[in-house]
């Protein structure tokens, strides 16, 4: 049998894959020229997409070729085959939950709704015995942003998930009442959570757990979930949580409060003694890097001391970007109380870093949700921030938003825009509204929608300084003197963030002051390895960007996975697919309201300049940003509005899309 598919990576090659059966394929790939897209299938289940007669389906290697599918409205569950094409195409995690959302979920639909898709997506490395590779991409229509919102978290239940024989899972409905799902002992259920309902992310696993096995991977939300806080996210072994724009929301919305996973069964290897070669090589190589030492020793809390000496570090709400008492928060001091580390599976450079806080209680900090809690609040007592954190993780809050969103409370009350008195720096102040936000009451209400509706809710200018896009808060990086930074969170996929384009390092000592071609070079550059091929394959990025592992070794470990030969040129390729794909939806979802201004940083970073420190006085040029975007938009194939050509489109083999967007 001969299945021919259409190359997801290159539109120009085509790969031919050998299959001798549905049972025993051995893919042989080689590279043809010209070959049309393969004819679509109908799907003989009743989820349209991608599946094709079981005759005609490859056995799969690298990926295990199946999505679970749950609908909680009906109580019924599903295993769909995908093909090769959707796989070569998008490879998994956020390509898988990109093109899902595309063409599953309608235009216009209400994020809380049933309709809504709540997508967990791993990829074809997830779960292997290779460098920090046991990651899960999480993703819905984002009830903070109204666009594609994804995130993701290192977790047993990602690598389980695989085990359990399924790449990823996709739930839709709403259940009648409290549920999970439970993916053990070969079957799938959904159980009754009632007992679990109401409880924190912390308890619910331990309690799963208790119930299934230590051995069984969990995902959760807590009350921050249940209760619909936009910024609430999926949480997994206290304190690995993704999902910024929401994902917990959702989930809460269709009340779902836990997935357990058991896998038991060996993914599917193209080339195993050749993936367990590379693995341990790989692992060595990521021992051997000199400052590996100091990477576990802090992980990534040595950026406070970065920020600080370069002003870049938010202070009360970005208004400053140098903090008077960031030595008291800083990756030195943190040394000083350690207690101990965390990570995730298969990781051999674990970077939480566990302090006890303030009740004796353990926190796994990082840099950012320390400084989004410390500093941007005016808070520099680290067992604090510490309580603080916990706090989050145990709701299941996304601490970036949640520090942007108190930083916001505290100066709206500053300003007496807000009735409620909050000070900078006040521990106990910012405690209460992270309770009152869980709660819905007081003005925790408010900031449980997050800064850009708050801001509407508000008014009196505060928009000017509710630091977001596209209604994403902004991550720890002030941007005042950073304008290629500026542009990494304007034009990130899910609003502003850090992880697709974290380009700050490079331009500090490149030259922050320019607004030259080479800042959107570097973006794109970024947005494509890091957005678009760690996000999709999937795999935690930290190994490259933090110690140099060379992006050289994912190639390899995807050909022993796969069988599939790639490069970093066409990884970088799925990553221009998948990016204009997820810009296909915002501008979809958004119709008449969307324009190039969705694109931008908040006014701040333009309108007021920071007051003390050595970039005192300085803020972004805004002609500067607009030629800085509208090279980005050139580069990327985009019209001046930021909405991918046809062309484009067409290009990247979006066919589909480009019926719907991309008219020019
Ligand atoms: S480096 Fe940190 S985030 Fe990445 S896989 Fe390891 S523990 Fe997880």
């Amino acid at each position: 049998m001969i299945l021919r598919v259409w190359s997801t990576i290159c539109a120009q090659n085509v790969y031919e894959f050998k299959c001798s059966g549905p049972k025993a394929c051995n893919f042989q790939t080689t590279r043809l020229k010209n070959v049309s897209h393969t004819q679509k299938r109908k799907s003989k289940t009743t989820f349209n997409a991608y599946s094709v007669a079981n005759g005609d389906v490859a056995v799969m290697k690298g990926w295990t070729g199946k999505i679970l599918r749950v609908d909680l409205s009906r109580e019924k569950s599903a295993s769909q085959e995908f093909d090769a094409d959707f796989a070569l195409k998008f490879f998994g995690g956020r390509g898988f939950a990109a093109k899902l959302l595309w063409d599953e979920t309608k235009r216009g639909v209400d994020p809380f709704s049933p309709e809504n898709l709540l997508v967990f997506a791993t990829g074809p490395l997830t779960g292997l015995p290779l460098p920090s590779s046991s990651k899960m991409v999480v993703a819905a229509k984002s009830p903070l942003t109204g666009g594609y919102g994804d995130g993701n978290l290192g977790s047993w239940a990602a690598v389980n998930l695989r085990k359990a024989g399924y790449d990823a899972l996709v739930v839709t409905g709403t259940s009648r009442k409290p549920s999970y799902i439970a993916i053990v002992d070969g079957n799938v259920r959904i159980e009754d959570a009632k007992e679990y309902w109401g409880m924190g992310s912390f308890e619910t696993e331990r309690k799963l757990k208790e119930k299934h096995g230590k051995a069984v991977g969990v995902l959760e939300i807590g009350q921050g979930g249940e209760n619909l806080v936009r910024y609430a996210t999926v949480v997994s072994q206290e304190g690995r949580s993704g999902g910024r724009p929401g994902m917990g929301a959702v989930m809460g919305s269709k009340k779902l409060k836990a997935v357990v996973v058991e896998g038991k069964k060996e993914i599917p290897l193209a080339d195993e003694k050749r993936l367990k070669e590379l693995g341990v090589e790989g692992y060595q190589s990521v021992l051997s890097r000199s400052n590996y030492k100091f990477w576990k020793r802090q992980g990534t809390m040595s950026t406070v001391e970065w920020c600080q000496a370069n002003c870049v570090l938010p202070t009360c709400n970005f208004r400053e970007n140098v903090f008077d008492e960031a030595a008291s928060i800083s990756g030195e001091f943190m040394e000083k109380l350690k207690v101990t580390q965390k990570g995730c599976p298969n990781c051999n450079m674990t970077c939480g870093n566990v302090i006890e806080d303030i009740e004796g209680n353990q926190s796994e900090l990082d840099y950012e949700n320390v400084v989004m809690l410390g500093s941007n609040i005016g808070l520099g007592d680290l067992k604090k921030v510490a309580h603080l954190n916990r706090l989050a993780d145990d709701y299941g809050l996304d601490t970036i938003s949640l520090g942007n969103t108190i930083g916001f409370v505290m100066e709206a009350s500053e300003k007496k825009l807000i009735k409620e008195k909050l000070e900078w720096g006040n521990h106990d102040d910012a405690k209460r509204l992270i309770e009152d936000t869980v709660r819905g009451e007081g003005v925790g209400k408010l900031a449980a929608k997050g800064t850009r509706a708050a801001a509407e809710e508000i008014g009196q200018g505060s928009s000017n300084w509710a630091m977001n896009v596209k209604g994403l808060e902004i991550s720890a990086y002030d941007c005042h003197s950073a304008p290629g930074m500026a542009l990494g969170f304007g034009t990130c996929s899910i609003g502003a963030h850090h992880k697709d384009a974290w380009v700050i390092s490079w331009e500090i000592s490149f030259g922050r002051e320019s607004y030259g071609p080479e800042k959107v070079a570097k973006v794109l550059e970024f947005q494509r390895i890091r957005g678009g091929g760690f996000e999709s394959l999937v795999t935690c990025r930290f190994p490259w960007i933090e110690l140099g592992f060379e992006l050289e070794w994912y190639p390899k470990f995807f050909e022993a996975a796969t069988g599939v030969r790639t490069s970093v040129e066409e990884i970088y390729t799925l990553g221009d697919r998948v990016y204009s794909l997820i810009r296909a939806y915002w501008v979809r979802e958004y119709g008449s309201r969307w324009s190039r201004t969705m694109d931008y940083p908040p006014p701040r970073w333009f309108k007021e300049a920071p007051s003390k420190g050595a970039q005192k006085g300085v803020k972004l040029d805004v002609q500067g940003y607009d030629r800085l975007l509208d090279e980005y938009y050139v580069r990327r194939g985009w019209d001046k509005n930021g909405i991918p050509r046809q062309t484009t489109l067409q290009k990247l083999g979006l066919a589909d899309v480009a019926q719907t967007v991309g008219k020019t």
